[in-house]
């Protein structure tokens, strides 16, 4: 087998096993430095815009250099799974992503599958799975695979399911057919997310400032929610969707994921305002086990609970 005929081979055996571990998009891009997003992720830092996400400020190079963080990298395989169950009706509302199992946990799982599928085929290949937590510029390297492109509201947007997606990445040390990346930029002059933020994270197109924005605040932000955004929480408890709701493209292209570790759990989806209340820290483990809610913990989902009766005992 001449070497082309390798890669066409090794990259056709990837994307294949990848669609039938429930992966919806495979993309694959070449490893390489990314100065220019680099710059754009050291600006954003540097105006203060991760908020108290300190453990951004680490790894940036890293980021910006893949190479950095796997020397033999040669080639970054973008996969994208769908998650979208509809949208949140509920007077206290937690993000759709977090309706299901954890998707580190799924999709690290399948990624390992995926791993451990190509070393049995092809020995010797090395990678690394990546779901979230790697220093890696996830948005960047799968709109580089031709996935989609990255909104206004900085979120990943493919043609086909629209921004309800989950990335995880495997890279590897060997040579892959890549896919060519997504140029185009479909918002043109939409500004639905940008107008709908009711807090205004969206500070500019393709720049939020998550000092502002109700998932930040609801998720990763410790202690007391600062003073000024305490009572502007508009119903979230854990997450926010409402610049993905408004997108036109999701509006037109989101479809129910068929994935049954996504499948909302009605202990999380159909909790009345007064279960909210209650909720006790014993309830919070039993119906949170294997969910991306636990990075929240009890008391900061207690904190969100009570921070949307600030002054609005109508709910
Ligand atoms: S709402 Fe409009 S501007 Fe915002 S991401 Fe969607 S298409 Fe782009």
């Amino acid at each position: 087998m001449s070497e082309i005929e390798k890669i066409q081979s090794i990259t056709h055996f990837i994307k294949k096993k990848a669609h039938e571990l429930g992966f919806d998009k495979v993309g694959i891009a070449p490893a390489g430095p990314l100065d220019e997003e680099g710059s754009r992720l050291r600006q954003w830092l540097d105006r203060g815009y991760h908020a108290t996400m300190n453990w951004m400020l680490s790894r940036v190079n890293e980021r910006r250099d893949v190479h950095r963080y796997f020397p033999e990298a040669k080639s970054v395989v973008s996969v994208a799974m769908n998650y979208f169950h509809g949208t949140a009706k509920e007077k206290l509302k937690i993000s759709n992503y977090a309706w299901g199992d954890d998707y580190h946990v799924v999709l690290k799982k399948r990624l390992i599958q995926l791993l451990k599928d190509i070393q049995e085929r092809y020995p010797g290949v090395k990678g690394i799975a990546c779901v979230d937590t790697s220093p890696v510029m996830e948005k960047v390297w799968a709109q580089r695979g031709g996935i989609g492109w990255i909104g206004k509201h900085t979120n990943l947007i493919s043609r086909d399911y629209g921004s309800w997606l989950f990335l995880g990445e495997l890279i590897l040390d060997c040579e892959l057919e890549h896919d060519s990346p997504f140029e185009e930029d479909l918002c043109g002059s939409c500004t639905a997310c940008i107008d709908a933020c009711p807090t205004g994270a969206v500070v500019d197109d393709y720049i939020v400032d998550a000092n502002k924005c109700i998932s930040y605040l609801t998720i990763e932000h410790r202690g007391e929610l600062p003073e000024e955004m305490a009572d502007q929480l508009h119903d979230w408890i854990y997450g926010c969707d409402i610049c993905q709701e408004v997108c036109p493209w999701n509006i037109k292209f989101g479809r129910r994921s068929e994935e049954v570790a996504f499948s909302p759990r009605s202990d999380i989806v159909k909790k009345t305002v007064e279960e909210w209340e209650s909720l006790t820290e014993e309830e919070y483990k039993r119906i949170f086990r294997k969910s991306a809610i636990k990075r929240a913990k009890f008391e900061g989902i207690k904190r969100n609970i009570s921070a949307n009766f600030l002054g609005r005992r109508e709910i």
